[in-house]
C-alpha cells in the first residue's frame, strides 16, 4: 500500500520519471525512503522541544516537539528533506504516531514541573489527516485522558488547512471535539483563512519566520504581522511568532501585543533533559534588558 502510494507520488503520469537529471534526486530519495523506513524500529528519531514564551513575563508557556533523525547510514537529516520524502511515501502516518506517543510520553515525565497553561504542540501533515488514514491517530488521541489531551496543540499550515473542506473540516472537528487545540502554522505564507478562523475551533496562529525577519526594515510586513495579529485578536485567537532572533524584532512584537513567541532569542530547540531543566528553573527567558525595561516599577 505504501509502496504503491510512493510510485504514485513520485511518477504522476510516469513522464516526469524519466526526466534528464531527476534520475539522481529520485535515488536519493528511494534511498532515504528506506532509510527512514527503518529509523523507527533502531531508535534514530529523537524529539526536541522549542520553548515558547509568553511575552508579558518570560514565562515557558509551551513547546513545540520537533523531529530529529540522526540515521546510521544517512547521518543526521534536515526535516525538510525527510518530511516531504515521508507525506510523498505516507511514512508520515507511522512517522507521526512515534511522534505522538513520544509526546505522550514526555507530558507524563514532565506534569509536576508545569502549571495549568502549559501545552505541547506537534506538527501534523496533511496525509495524517487524510479520512483513509487518520483512523489510528483519532484513536491514539481518543484513548488518551482528556486532561492530556487538552495539553496537546495540533500545529497544521495553511495548505494542510486549504485541503479539500469537507474532509478538512471535518477532521478539525473531530479534533477540537477531542479536546486538542489547533495552531495554524507558517502563517501568512499563503491565502486567506479568515473563513476558516471564523468557523473553526483554532486556538492559535503562528506567525511565520519570513515575516517576522523583515519587521524591522520592511514596512509592508511590518504592517501585515500587525493585522495578523489585530485580526487574531479580534476573533479571540491568540498570536506566537516564530523565528524571533534579535532585540529589535522582540520590541516591534511586544509593541504590537503579539502573546507568545519562540526563536533563538530565548532557545533553540532542547533535548527533553534541557527542557526539563528550563521547566523547573522558572526563570524568565526574555533577554535580560528586554526583562528590565518591562520590569513593573
Ligand atoms: P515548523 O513547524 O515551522 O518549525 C519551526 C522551524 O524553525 C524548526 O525547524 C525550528 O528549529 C526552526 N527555528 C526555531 N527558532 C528559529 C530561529 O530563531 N531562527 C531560525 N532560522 N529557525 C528557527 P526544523 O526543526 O528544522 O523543522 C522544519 C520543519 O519540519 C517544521 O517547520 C515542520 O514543518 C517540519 N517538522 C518538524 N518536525 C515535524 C514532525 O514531527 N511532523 C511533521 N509533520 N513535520 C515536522
Ligand atoms: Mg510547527
Ligand atoms: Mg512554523
Ligand atoms: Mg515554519
Amino acid at each position: 500500500d505504501i509502496a504503491a502510494h510512493r510510485t504514485k507520488a513520485a511518477g504522476g503520469n510516469g513522464y516526469n520519471l524519466y526526466a534528464v537529471g531527476m534520475s539522481d534526486e529520485l535515488e536519493e530519495r528511494h534511498q532515504l525512503e528506506s532509510d527512514l523506513r527503518r529509523a523507527i524500529a533502531r531508535r534514530e528519531l529523537a524529539l526536541q522541544f522549542q520553548p515558547q514564551v509568553r511575552l508579558r513575563d518570560g514565562q515557558i508557556v509551551g513547546c513545540e516537539a520537533l523531529l530529529r533523525w540522526d540515521g546510521e547510514g544517512s547521518g543526521k537529516v534536515p526535516p525538510e528533506r525527510f518530511i516531504p520524502i515521508a507525506e510523498d511515501s505516507g511514512l508520515i502516518v507511522p512517522l507521526g504516531e512515534w511522534v505522538l506517543n513520544e509526546v505522550l510520553k514526555q507530558i507524563n515525565e514532565w506534569r509536576p514541573h508545569f502549571g495549568d497553561d502549559f501545552r505541547i504542540a506537534l506538527n501534523i501533515s496533511g496525509a495524517q489527516l487524510h479520512p483513509l488514514r487518520s483512523a489510528r491517530l483519532f484513536n491514539r488521541l481518543l484513548e488518551a485522558p482528556v486532561a492530556d489531551r487538552r495539553l496537546l496543540e495540533l500545529e497544521l499550515t495553511e495548505s494542510t488547512l486549504m485541503g479539500p473542506p469537507e474532509a478538512m473540516g471535518e477532521a478539525l472537528s473531530r479534533i477540537g471535539l477531542l479536546g486538542l487545540g489547533i495552531a495554524v502554522d507558517d502563517f501568512g505564507t499563503s491565502y486567506s483563512l479568515v473563513n476558516l478562523l471564523k468557523r473553526q475551533p483554532i486556538t492559535r496562529i503562528k506567525i511565520d519566520i519570513s515575516l517576522i525577519k523583515n519587521v524591522g526594515d520592511d514596512a509592508v510586513d511590518a504592517a501585515i504581522a500587525s493585522a495578523i495579529v489585530t485580526m487574531a485578536h479580534a476573533l479571540g485567537i491568540k498570536t506566537v511568532a516564530e523565528g524571533v532572533e534579535t532585540q529589535e524584532q522582540l520590541a516591534f512584537l511586544l509593541a504590537l501585543g503579539c502573546d507568545e513567541a519562540q526563536g533563538y532569542l530565548f532557545s533553540p530547540p532542547l533535548d527533553p533533559p534541557a527542557m526539563l531543566g528550563r521547566l523547573t528553573a522558572r526563570e524568565s527567558l526574555l533577554p535580560v534588558a528586554t526583562a528590565d525595561e518591562h520590569r513593573p516599577a
